[in-house]
């Protein structure tokens, strides 16, 4: 890839699971800061945990960010801080499924295992004409046995990412270029032209919206953030206190509730801030935000792992979910300076 100008196995990897389930133009920021921070195994290995959320704060999906971390610490601990050059050695690591392992093990060392991303089975699809739907089970299978027949063994990282790019820009899913397209003139999908039909896909249940409340607790003119436990959705993320809200509740009760729940301090909500909507891969949330002023209690934490007592504008120097980013400019100290 072009701003990818690099051979190096790390700097491969760490791009390589940026890029799952995010875009390019968004990875590219990320990836050169963690690089700076972090040029190596060994780097990352020393790193703590929320040093290295931090940096990945915001791109989401931060089992990424986590399983790397911990690769990392294999990798300084069993190979001397030195990325493995065999597929199924990389395989073997936190986090590094088959398509990160066959990227690296192309990309850097030149080993003839087949990258299939969602671009590749696009591709494949449209190509072979494969009527295995590409979000099935067994679809992973099926293309990577014929991704493996197509591959060039003598330049197979090269292929790989030729394949990708061909996905990415030419064979795209609504707009594919089919003048333009190397692939054009044996194409099976031109041929019978059923470019559109291509992939074949299982139609998927809606997926669930969920409505949680959160509360910005102040007390002497801080703020009360909890941490989450490091592993699990957002794991070792920092955020408001709160969660969601049962049937027949009130969004500003279940922000009590909750925090009572979590922190075990009484509260009261004041008014509500803002109402932010927010997607993740499974669900998505209606997250409403209140003002709340402290009453009583101290914290003992039923949930989050550890919390801070900080000013508003400390909130930068912690990794905290998108959902939470979203209304931070809406956060205004209170007049009365609770
Ligand atoms: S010719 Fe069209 S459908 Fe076939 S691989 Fe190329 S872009 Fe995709």
């Amino acid at each position: 890839m072009p701003w990818r100008t690099t051979d190096d196995p790390f700097a491969i990897w760490v791009s390589e699971v940026m890029l799952q389930q995010t875009q390019v133009r968004t990875v590219i920021p990320y990836y050169r800061r963690f690089l700076k921070a972090f040029p190596n195994p060994l780097v990352l290995a020393q790193a703590t945990q929320q040093e290295v959320l931090k940096l990945w704060e915001g791109l989401g999906y931060y089992a990424r960010a986590r399983n790397l971390h911990r690769a990392a610490q294999k990798i300084a601990a069993q190979y001397g801080g030195t990325v493995p050059g065999r597929y199924e050695v990389l395989k073997t690591l936190p986090g590094i499924g088959d398509y990160i392992a066959a990227a690296v093990a192309s990309i850097a060392f030149g080993e003839p295992c087949a990258v299939v991303d969602g671009n590749v089975k696009r591709v494949l699809a449209r190509f072979q004409l494969i009527d295995t739907p590409v979000n099935e089970p067994k679809a992973m299978k099926r293309f990577k046995e014929r991704a493996e027949a197509f591959l060039d063994r003598s330049n197979p990282g090269r292929f790989n990412q030729a394949m990708m790019e061909l996905g990415a820009l030419v064979c795209t899913p609504s707009h594919p270029k089919c003048p333009d397209c190397p692939l054009n003139p044996t194409c099976r999908a031109v041929k019978e032209k059923a470019v559109h039909e291509y992939p074949k896909r299982i139609k998927k249940a809606r997926i669930p919206e969920y409505h949680v409340a959160a509360g910005i607790v102040w007390k002497d003119k801080k703020v009360l953030i909890t941490r989450r436990k490091p592993e699990g959705l957002l794991g070792g993320l920092w955020e408001f206190p709160g969660g969601k809200i049962l049937k027949g509740e009130a969004p500003s009760e279940a922000c009590v509730r909750e925090i009572k729940e979590e922190v075990n301090l009484i509260v009261s909500a004041k008014e509500r801030i803002a109402r932010v909507r927010h997607a993740y891969t499974h669900f998505k949330i209606v997250l409403d935000v209140f003002r709340c002023a402290y009453v009583s209690g101290r914290v003992k934490l039923k949930g989050p792992v550890d919390f801070r007592w900080i000013r508003l504008h400390e909130t930068e120097k912690f990794p905290f979910p998108g959902a939470n980013r979203k209304f931070f400019p809406l956060i205004k100290i209170p007049a009365e300076g609770v």
